[in-house]
């Protein structure tokens, strides 16, 4: 399996309440065909396994005592979707917080394709 990331400056894309950020429909480039991939929030899982490696192998992530971060304070999650144009498997890096009651912060670390080869 090979990871290869698209950028990685941490960027906000949501402030606000739970119920807004459940029902907001997001989008990220995909980084091989530049297709539109959707995501929700509702779809984001702890960061596992040889995807968690890569991450902190690539100092995209920062391990602290509560795990792994985007930012001090902001817990780091992926989101494993497939492109629907292209068909690579995408893991979205993103940082969520609730910064407030009720009221959450979510960002945009990376997003990594995996690929089976070098291709
Ligand atoms: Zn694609």
């Amino acid at each position: 399996m090979i990871y290869t990331y698209s950028g990685s400056r941490l960027r906000s894309i949501f402030l606000g309440s739970e119920n807004e950020l459940l029902e907001t429909k997001f989008h990220v480039k995909c980084p091989k065909c530049k297709g539109d991939v959707f995501f929700s929030f509702n779809e984001i899982q702890s960061i596992k396994g040889k995807l968690l490696d890569f991450t902190k192998a690539s100092n995209l992530l920062k391990e602290t005592q509560y795990g792994v971060e985007v930012k001090v304070g902001v817990p780091a999650y992926a989101i494993s979707t497939k492109c629907k144009v292209c068909h690579m498997m995408i893991h979205i890096i993103i940082g969520a917080k609730e910064v407030q009651p009720q009221r959450f912060s979510v960002y945009i670390k990376t997003v990594i394709i995996e690929s089976s080869s070098a291709d």
